[in-house]
Parts: structure tokens; C-alpha cells; sequence
């Protein structure tokens, strides 16, 4: 490298994406300013992503930021673009290792302060409320929220201006016209940022697979409305507790054909409450509660509910289950799912409607009729955004690999000079020069386990996943001085069919009564002896091997 081009490129902005590319979940982006051995980091966002079925008892995947809690000192802080799970569900479970300053908009920090006072952190988190639309400074970072429509109450993007150019970081968008309330996306501002000059926009993946335009919430809001006035019965609707546009349509529908609104789960009320505090919902009329259920006629409730996906705990599930303390439904009733299923909850789900449509309920979703809009961008509006802004170069993000392949393709079809598929760990220059890759950082997932957080590769889940499909087989052996066998052998298994437990025990004793005696004076030879022996004769009986734990103990 010639030291022109050195200098050239010694200082420089670069985009750490440490979880949201290449998976739907856990956003933390990550940008640095300065020289590879000395940069400031800005963080945005730090999301979870849900535990799949083949890591069992995971509820909540993490991302791993042990690269920049390594270099905390230089982290000036962490901004959220707006309160979905994917955003800030990691606050909590990772903010202990970061322990930098937080920033984000009044009702982020309203559900930001709710887990972080589950967590005990309440105290210690110190949380900057910036204004919709608001300027700040960040280290020598000067920011900018900039407003967008999404499904989530003020929803940013986040302009990024540095010593080294200008980026700007999308958040999660969709152009909607049409709002149900909100400042709406700013179309002015986003103009004037691109004619000031923006070197790389970071954007949204999700739909870029969707040609056309997103349909917008006054549509759903008028689906919404026609299936209550037509209803004869109770109608539910269930839908994530933070759309609150979405709850503020169900509202209005029943508003429109004179019914109560009865709040039901936790969720759906903690969050209603955040919602009204920064001043949403003030016009939607008393909410009751649960107990007032059964005393309704039935053609004068909208019950709003939590549990859209499938959730085994919440109301929806509950209700589907009759197991509800307060609420039953009956046929004749209507059940709406204002919701999509996010990928790897469809099974869940599934059981929910089974389970309605053996009560004879009607469910409506999505495929039968806009009652859900997707808060993310088709192809007509991510042209759109690239119009205003005119960055220099694109960096895919929240998307799975072929959402990101497919942006990145999209973007140069569109006239983006540069385009680069990122990966988690992947260190991207954005600027000044070309989009690069420039280096690569060790990153990877952890798993919220119970209360502990615990890394996900080699974790608990694998050896639980693996005890699961062979079950265990517990062996105890007491050997006395001369290395004989003290006492009989024990055996106990889990999670083996019936009758192979005598079997092994047989397989144990014949492989130990072979042993030569020199070879019993190591314990762990014999361990590994006797648990060879109880595989093998497994495979041979059962065509499987299960885990094998043997205890030798001397008497
Ligand atoms: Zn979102
Ligand atoms: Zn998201």
C-alpha cells in the first residue's frame, strides 16, 4: 500500500453490524470513527431474537458484543431507533457489559424504563430522551433523528454525521401517507439530508423482496372497522401490544358500532399505559378491564388481546384453550389476527386456531383480508428513499442472507453506485473511498437461559437438544481396594424405551468383569470403559446412543 493511499484511507467511518444481517432479529449495528487502532464507537440499537426450536429452553437470543464491551472506553454511546424487541430487548440482558449512555425517544424510553426496572437497572441506565426529530451530539458524533412511519410509535431514522462523511442508518420504515397519528415520515427533511450529501444509507431488507407499495394503516384501520360492524357476536383482535396505531384502529372500530374495549394480558396493558403517558390513545375513551368481560352483552364488546404469536401464556392462547380466568369465547364469535407470523412461530400459532375452530370461532388473518400491514418497505419505497437521500453507496441490513443479497442488487439496479452484503462480524469502511471490507471481527450469539446469559455455541441448549433425541443413561459403580465390585451396579435411564435398562446393565457388568485388573486402577479408564460398552450395546439393541454419565466411587 502506497502512503498516499494510506492516508487516504487511515481515517475513515466504519460499520460494525454484530447481529441484524443475515437474521430477522437482535439489530446491533455498530459505527467507529477514527484509525484502526483508535476509534470511537457509536452503537445503534440492541435487539433479541427468539429461540428457535432446536435450541430447547432458549427463550431470547442475544448478540455478542464482547468485541466492543472490550473496548467500552471508547464506546460514547447507545442510540435506539425505536422500542421493538429487535431493537432493545437486549438493553437489559447486556447493558451491564457496555455500561455506556443511552439515548432514544420519549416512548422507547417509557418501555426501555419497564425492562430495565424488571432487571434492577432502572438506577443505573442512564437514559437520554431526545425529542422526535431532535439533534444531539454523541461523543464527536452529531446526530439526528430523523421521523418515519413504521409499526411502532416514533420510529427514527438516525442520521450519523462524523469527522469522516455522513451515513444515514434507516431504522425500521415504510412510507405510509397516510398514518393513523404521528408526525409521519419526513419526506422534507430526508430531501434536504440528501442534497446536503449522505455517502452510504444502511437500510431496511425485509420486504425488498415485495414489489409495489406497502398498504397503508387507514386501509387495515377500514378492514378492521367493516369486520366489527358486521359482526354478531364478541370480536377479538390480537396484535403486538406496541402497534399502537393498530390498537388505536380497533378502538376507533368500536367506537364506530358502539362497543366497550376490554384490555386483556400484561403486555397489552403495560403498554397502552406507556403509550397514553407519552401522550397516544388520549382520545380512545375508558378501556375495561378483564372482570368486566362476562358481564358485556355480547355484541358490545371488542376484547383487544395479546398472543398474536402464539404465545402459550397469553391471552389469546388462553382463551383458545378455555382456560381463561375471565374470558371465554363461543361460536358466533370472531377472532382477528392483526398480525404476521414471524418466521419460526408458525407451529405455535397454527395450535392457536386449531384450537379456536374446535370452539366453532371464526378467525380472520392476514390471508383472508388487509387486516395487517407489513412496517417495512416494498421496492416502490426503498426507490423512493433512495431518490431523497442519493447516497453514494448502500449497506443492506435487517434482513435475512438472500433479503440482503437480493437489496444489494436491488440498490445497484437503482443507480447506487456501491453496494456490499454484510455479514455479523464484518468490520465496512463506508468512508471517505470505496464500501469496503476491511476486516473481520469475532462475534456470535448468546442465549438468555432462565436468568443467565450463557454462550449459544457449546452452550446448555446443545447438550439439552442432543439429551432430547437420545435420552441419558446414569451408571454408578463402587469398586473396593483390590478393584473388584463392591456392590451391584446402578443404573438409571431417561428418556429410553422401556426394558433396555436391564440390557445396559447386563452390557456395564460384562464390559467391567473383562476388564484387566491393572486397567481398573484408573477411574477414569473405567468410566470410559463401561461407557463405550453401554453405547455400543445400545446401537446394537436400539440403533441409537444414548448420553452416557458413569460415577465410579471408590470404598
Ligand atoms: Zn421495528
Ligand atoms: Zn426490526
Amino acid at each position: 500500500m502506497n502512503a498516499k493511499k494510506k492516508t487516504a484511507h487511515d481515517k475513515n467511518l466504519v460499520m460494525l453490524p454484530l447481529g441484524g444481517t443475515g437474521e430477522i432479529g437482535m439489530n446491533c449495528y455498530c459505527y467507529g470513527a477514527g484509525s484502526e487502532d483508535d476509534r470511537e464507537w457509536l452503537m445503534v440499537d440492541l435487539g433479541v431474537k427468539f429461540g428457535e426450536d432446536a435450541e430447547p429452553g432458549i427463550d431470547v437470543v442475544l448478540p455478542d458484543v464482547s468485541f466492543i464491551a472490550k473496548n467500552r472506553k471508547k464506546l460514547s454511546g447507545l442510540v435506539l431507533t425505536h422500542a421493538h424487541e429487535d431493537h432493545i430487548g437486549g438493553v437489559p440482558w447486556l447493558w451491564p457489559q457496555l455500561k455506556c449512555p443511552v439515548y432514544c425517544t420519549p416512548f422507547a424510553a417509557a418501555l426501555l424504563n419497564n425492562k430495565l426496572k424488571e432487571h434492577g437497572l432502572d438506577e443505573d441506565v442512564k437514559v437520554h430522551i431526545i425529542p422526535l426529530g431532535g439533534k444531539f451530539k454523541v461523543g464527536s458524533y452529531e446526530l439526528e433523528f430523523v421521523n418515519v412511519t413504521h409499526s411502532i410509535p416514533e420510529s427514527c431514522a438516525l442520521l450519523i454525521k462524523s469527522k469522516h462523511g455522513t451515513v444515514m442508518h434507516s431504522g425500521d420504515w415504510k412510507i405510509d401517507r397516510t398514518p393513523i397519528f404521528g408526525a409521519g415520515l419526513d419526506e422534507v427533511r430526508l430531501r434536504e439530508i440528501g442534497a446536503e450529501g449522505v455517502d452510504a444509507l444502511i437500510c431496511d431488507s425485509t420486504n425488498v423482496l415485495r414489489e409495489g407499495f406497502s398498504p397503508s394503516e387507514r386501509d387495515v384501520a377500514a378492514t378492521i372497522t367493516d369486520i366489527v360492524k358486521n359482526a354478531k357476536g364478541r370480536v377479538a383482535v390480537t396484535t403486538f401490544a406496541s402497534h399502537v396505531e393498530r390498537v388505536a384502529s380497533a378502538v376507533r372500530a368500536a367506537r364506530a358500532c358502539g362497543r366497550e374495549v376490554v384490555l386483556a394480558g400484561r403486555a397489552m396493558r403495560n403498554t397502552v399505559e406507556a403509550a397514553r403517558a407519552c401522550g397516544y390513545l388520549r382520545d380512545a375513551g375508558e378501556f375495561l378491564d378483564e372482570e368486566s368481560f362476562g358481564y358485556l352483552p355480547i355484541d358490545k364488546i371488542l376484547l383487544l388481546c395479546t398472543g398474536s404469536q402464539g404465545e402459550p401464556r397469553a391471552a389469546i392462547s388462553r382463551i383458545a384453550e378455555d382456560q381463561h380466568p375471565n374470558i371465554a369465547l363461543e361460536k358466533g364469535d370472531v377472532v382477528i389476527f392483526s398480525s404476521r407470523t414471524i418466521p419460526g412461530n408458525e407451529k405455535e400459532v397454527s395450535l392457536v386456531h386449531n384450537n379456536l375452530a374446535k370452539l366453532d370461532i371464526d378467525v380472520i388473518t392476514a390471508d383472508d383480508a388487509l387486516v395487517h400491514a407489513s412496517g417495512h418497505p416494498r421496492q416502490d419505497e426503498l426507490r423512493l428513499m433512495y431518490d431523497w437521500l442519493k447516497p453514494n453507496a448502500l449497506v443492506p441490513m435487517h434482513g435475512e442472507a438472500r433479503h440482503l443479497r437480493a437489496h444489494a442488487i436491488f440498490a445497484r439496479k437503482c443507480g447506487i453506485p456501491q453496494a456490499l452484503v454484510p455479514v455479523d462480524g464484518n468490520l465496512m469502511r463506508l468512508c471517505p473511498g470505496n464500501l469496503e471490507s476491511i476486516d473481520e471481527v469475532s462475534c456470535g450469539r448468546l442465549h438468555v437461559d432462565g436468568k443467565l446469559v450463557v454462550p449459544a455455541e457449546d452452550g446448555p441448549a446443545k447438550q439439552r437438544r442432543k439429551a432430547s433425541m437420545v435420552g441419558i443413561v446414569f451408571l454408578s459403580l463402587a469398586l473396593d481396594e483390590k478393584h473388584n465390585l463392591a456392590d451391584d451396579v446402578q443404573i438409571t435411564c431417561d428418556g429410553l424405551p422401556a426394558g433396555l435398562e436391564a440390557e445396559l446393565l447386563d452390557a456395564a457388568e460384562g464390559a467391567f468383569e473383562t476388564m484387566p485388573r491393572p486397567r481398573r486402577r484408573d477411574d477414569g479408564t473405567v468410566a470410559e470403559t463401561i461407557r463405550i460398552a453401554v453405547r455400543r450395546a445400545a446401537d446394537q439393541i436400539w440403533g441409537k446412543k444414548p448420553i452416557c454419565k458413569v460415577l465410579v466411587q471408590r470404598v
